[in-house]
């Protein structure tokens, strides 16, 4: 029997991936060895009774009551904090899914990484924050990472069978998000609500307002070139607001391979719990004649300044992506609160980077994860004193 572990269990991926694990037979198919989540310790106890999980553990010390009580009489055993998140890393599962949001998912999978099995990786901020790090993890212990982010899984599928060397470019698609249409003026003054009314992908809040902004899409570029370690300038975006075609891969003789899938993530999800096979998904078919067109657009760096941020990035490496997720996580967190306006967080992160950009390790590769995790702290305050800043202009 598979044995299996879910990091961020209770959110958008965690439930698709419940989803598909309960469809592929749940307790009597496989063995859960851990399920974590934060807040929502009711979801999380009953998906731990469903899948009869071992352990489930809660990131906030405070819920554990709840969840303690939530799973009595049960044979689950329940912790809580950071560090039993971490520690439910450390008990062996053949494919662990790795969908907590946000920095906060680079550690566990590092460590599940270390049992040389299989991690669904949907944690994007992983790659971006300590890429050489993840993948190196990955190569000592002979773990694979399986992309989960629809790109990336689509520019996997596009490669399978293909030699790596052959590759010209990689082309990811962005919906464009609901600001795809607005003017400067209109999305500088829109709302969190706004922000979070995806027009094609049902996500979690965070990410939703990261796909409006493009800062998910400039962390997605900073991800296809850590995962695959394709040069910078042969990775691009398209705007493809029909979210069909989710990434191409161009060859040198020419050809190009599109990958088309639903705006659904139980493909990807599905893909990775399957791989090398594949199995049932019961996600939409695509019917072409119906969508009668897929276009694409060049993205608008004016109004999407992420994207320019991102090619920085790409091009200074070293501790430069933990910089700019940590300062984007806090930039976000002041416009949900409704401190700053969202067009203010592309530039509290481009005052963040450029505060830590003069300290000594920050153009360096990370050999360690407190390198990742001291550039994160920094990165963190520098963001948090730009947004004040901003907030007093407002
Ligand atoms: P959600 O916000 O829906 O869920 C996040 C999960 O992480 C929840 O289980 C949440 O618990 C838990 N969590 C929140 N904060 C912490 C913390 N500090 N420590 C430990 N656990 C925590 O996120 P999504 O499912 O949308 O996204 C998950 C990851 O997958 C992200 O990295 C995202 O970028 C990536 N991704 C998501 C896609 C999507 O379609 N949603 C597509 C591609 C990638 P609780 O809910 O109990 O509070
Ligand atoms: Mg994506």
């Amino acid at each position: 029997m598979r044995s299996l572990s879910i990091f961020g269990a209770t959110g958008s991926i965690g439930e698709s991936t419940f989803d598909l694990v309960m469809r592929q037979g749940g307790p009597d198919a496989f063995r859960t060895v851990a399920l974590t989540g934060a807040r929502n310790v009711t979801r999380l106890a009953e998906m731990a009774r469903a899948l009869k999980a071992e352990l489930a553990v809660t990131a906030h010390e405070d819920c554990l009551p709840a969840l303690r009580e939530a799973l009595a009489g049960t044979w689950t055993e329940v912790a809580a904090g950071p560090q039993a998140i971490a520690e439910a890393a450390d008990r062996p599962a053949d494919w662990t899914m790795s969908a907590i949001v946000g920095a906060a998912g680079l550690v566990p999978g590092m460590r599940a990484l270390k049992h040389g099995r299989t991690l669904a990786l949907a944690n994007k901020e992983s790659l971006v924050t300590a890429g050489p790090l993840l993948m190196a993890t990955a190569a000592a212990h002979g773990a694979t990472i399986l992309p989960v982010d629809s790109e990336h899984s689509a520019v996997f599928q596009a490669l399978a069978g293909e030699d790596a060397s052959a590759v010209e470019r990689v082309i990811i698609t962005a919906s464009g998000g609901p600001f795809r249409d607005w003017t400067l003026e209109q999305i500088r003054d829109c709302t969190v609500a706004q922000a979070m009314a995806h027009p094609n992908w049902s996500m979690g809040q965070r990410i939703s307002i990261d796909s409006a902004s493009m800062f998910n899409k400039a962390l997605e570029l900073i991800e296809t070139r850590e995962f695959f370690g394709f040069a910078p300038e042969m990775i691009e975006a398209v705007v493809h607001p029909q979210s069909i075609v989710h990434a191409l891969v161009g060859f040198c003789d020419g050809g190009v391979m599109a990958h088309l899938g639903p705006a659904d993530m139980r493909h990807a999800i599905g893909f990775a719990l399957n791989w090398p096979g594949r199995g049932d998904v019961p996600v939409a078919r695509i019917d072409l004649a119906q969508i009668a067109s897929l276009t694409f657009q060049k993205p608008d760096e004016e109004r999407f300044p992420a994207l320019r941020l991102a090619r920085e990035v790409m091009a200074a490496r070293g501790l430069s992506g933990a910089a700019f997720n940590a300062a984007k996580e806090i930039a976000l967190d002041h416009f949900i609160a409704g401190n700053i306006g969202f067009l203010d967080m592309a530039a509290v992160v481009e005052d963040a980077l450029a505060s830590v950009s003069g300290c000594e390790t920050f153009g360096k590769l990370p050999r360690t994860l407190e390198d990742v995790l001291s550039m994160d702290h920094l990165a963190r305050k520098a963001a948090d004193t730009a947004a004040g800043l901003r907030q007093q202009k407002r």
